[in-house]
């Protein structure tokens, strides 16, 4: 049977947002067509199947796909503020080991944490994860069922560091955790083996200015830290972060790089011609104080990023509409329907979810209704200027799109479907 969904507004993500918009969908949820209800409405499917096979819904809000969170660690949920805030990253780092050595937790208070984000994420309109972890127990997690009886999808990565791929592999298809970390050695084969599974490469890349000037001259923050933990650093490649990926062959369209705060014009461009994708997780940046992208530089070199929140670890609150709105913060020239689209068909790609992030005919992913309503409207944390649904129906395209991005955290969702 095939279903007609109604909207005020319709937000498509690969299109400029549609007043009084319509999606049709097959019995399988994939659509097959989509833009001006009265459009749809005519679509030869419906004439064909007649008014029995076919149900009608109409929704009141903004009909838009559903996000995709492109980078987190779900088994540090429980260390939710027991991290501070600041810099440089390896005395972050450094704060981070002491907590988890100092105060380990069993897998049972690890994964209800964990699952307890997950729901959360669910809530939010989130439907996919790109979740990085390197304890076992993690890669066992399940979903649970969000509001709408649905699965949130979550792609797991188990996380190496060291000089040398391990002797066992781990059960769950393997990723690197960043240049400075991880051995030359570690990398290709890490790399080999997550292209063997047909699965993402992730890893931290230019996250900050100590790891740049390590990986150049061996020096900073970061060798101390090494020499502090008695340990022999990894890697020591005199070359830019990115520079150096590509040397080791392991920069290509799988590869997604993670933060990418300290990268040159050149990087940037050398990234995009590999194809390599890009996360960005500006309220972890915010936290830890390592700067800010050259996001304007990315879009000149072709590159879409993602958006990711990062751990409860590394960031004040868990919220992909909250990180839309720190990005339009830290970037005010950025244009809303792009922070839209990173939220969405980026990580989607990211992922490589086909067919997701995107309302269009043909697409497949799951799809929300967002709209200010009841409960968040009491929520302290709601600005006070925040706008109601009825001036919104009568708002322009543009004013949608801002409207999601800079309000999208204090809104009801509702999954379609
Ligand atoms: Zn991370």
């Amino acid at each position: 049977m095939a279903t007609l969904v109604r909207a005020p507004w319709l937000v498509p993500i690969v299109g400029p947002p549609v007043a009084d918009g319509g999606v049709l969908l097959d019995d399988r949820g994939r659509i097959l067509a989509a833009g001006p209800f009265s459009d749809v409405a005519a679509h030869p499917a419906l004439r064909q199947w007649g008014r029995r096979a076919s149900a009608w819904r109409e929704v009141d809000g903004v009909l838009m796909p559903a996000l995709v969170n492109a980078h987190t660690h779900l088994e540090l949920a429980w260390l939710a503020g027991r991290v501070g805030p600041g810099g440089p990253m390896p005395a972050w780092i450094e704060r981070l080991l002491f907590v988890r050595e100092r105060h380990p937790v069993p897998d049972t208070v690890m994964r209800r944490a964990a699952e307890r984000l997950l729901a959360d994420l669910h809530g939010q309109g989130v439907a996919a994860v790109l979740d990085i972890g390197n304890r076992s127990a993690a890669s066992a997690l399940d979903p649970p069922p969000g509001p709408s009886g649905k699965r949130l999808y979550r792609l797991f990565l188990h996380e190496l560091l060291g000089a040398e791929p391990p002797p066992t592999p781990p059960e769950a298809p393997v990723t690197a955790h960043a240049p400075y970390s991880c051995g030359p050695r570690l990398l290709t084969w890490a790399k080999k083996e997550s292209q063997r599974q047909g699965v993402p490469f992730s890893i931290h890349l230019a996250e900050s200015a100590e790891e740049v000037a390590f990986l150049r001259h061996g020096s900073g923050p970061f060798a101390d830290f090494f020499r502090r933990r008695g340990l022999v650093p990894p890697s020591r490649p005199g070359q830019n972060p990115v520079a150096y990926l590509d040397r080791l062959g392991v920069l290509d369209a799988s590869t997604v790089c993670v933060h990418v705060v300290h990268a040159t014009s050149d990087d940037l461009a050398l990234l995009a011609r590999r194809g390599g994708k890009v996360v960005l997780c500006p309220g972890s940046n915010r936290f830890i104080g390592v700067g800010r992208p050259d996001v304007a530089g990315m879009l000149a070199a072709g590159l879409l990023p993602a958006l990711g929140t990062d751990s409860p670890a590394s960031n004040e609150r868990i919220s992909l509409w909250r990180e839309m709105r720190l990005l339009a913060e830290d970037h005010p020239d950025l244009a809303p329907a792009d922070i839209l689209k990173m939220a969405t068909l980026a990580g989607a790609e990211t992922l490589a979810l086909d067919g997701w992030g995107k309302i269009a005919a043909g697409a497949t992913g799951p799809l929300i209704v967002v709209r200010p309503g009841g409960r968040q409207r009491k929520n302290k944390n709601t600005p006070a200027a925040f706008p109601q649904w009825d001036a919104l129906r009568r708002a322009a395209g543009q004013e949608i799109e801002a409207f999601l991005v800079q309000h999208g955290e204090h809104c009801e969702v509702e999954w379609l479907l």
